[in-house]
């Protein structure tokens, strides 16, 4: 099984979408293995977003996901890093499908509402910048038995 980090950012909180987003997760077949509501630190969020460090926006960036309470979740299932990136949808949300979150709830590349790990690699570093292994839960859950072959 696989985990990616999943990240609701200030203004979907704000827009009261974390229901709405913790349901599409869920009812893809994804399970929460970790959840925690809190503003994320200045120094997280620049270690989170350090790869882009040297672009126009990450100043920008840095204080959007600071903003105010964000919600961060560890996200586990077999090939959850791309279904992840998928129902999620594109990062401008011009481009992004009807039917995916920022397709169906955003306007802006700025206020995109929701992030998701691009690899393995990335999931295991942002993982690590936000959970601690102990917060971390590891149980099965019954609809395992339908949804995997
Ligand atoms: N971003 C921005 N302006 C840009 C590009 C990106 O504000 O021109 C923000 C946006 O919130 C995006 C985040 O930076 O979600 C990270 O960008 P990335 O290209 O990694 O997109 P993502 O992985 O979030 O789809």
């Amino acid at each position: 099984m696989e985990q990616t980090y999943i990240m609701i950012k200030p203004d979907g909180v704000q827009r009261g979408l974390i229901g709405e987003i913790v349901s599409r997760i869920e009812k893809r077949g994804l399970k929460v293995a970790a959840m925690r509501l809190g503003v994320m630190s200045a120094e997280s969020a620049k270690e989170h977003y350090r790869e882009h460090a040297e672009r126009p926006f990450f100043a920008s960036l840095i204080e959007y996901v600071t903003s105010g309470p964000s919600v961060s979740m560890v996200v586990e299932g077999k090939n959850a890093i791309a279904i992840m990136r998928a129902v999620n949808g594109a990062t401008n949300p011009v481009n992004a499908a009807p039917g995916t979150i920022r397709g169906d709830f955003a306007i802006e590349t700025g206020r995109n509402v929701v992030h998701a790990s691009d690899s393995p690699e990335s999931a295991k570093r942002e993982i690590s910048i936000h959970f601690k292994g102990s917060e971390i839960v590891s149980y099965s859950k019954i609809d395992e038995v339908c949804l995997y072959e």
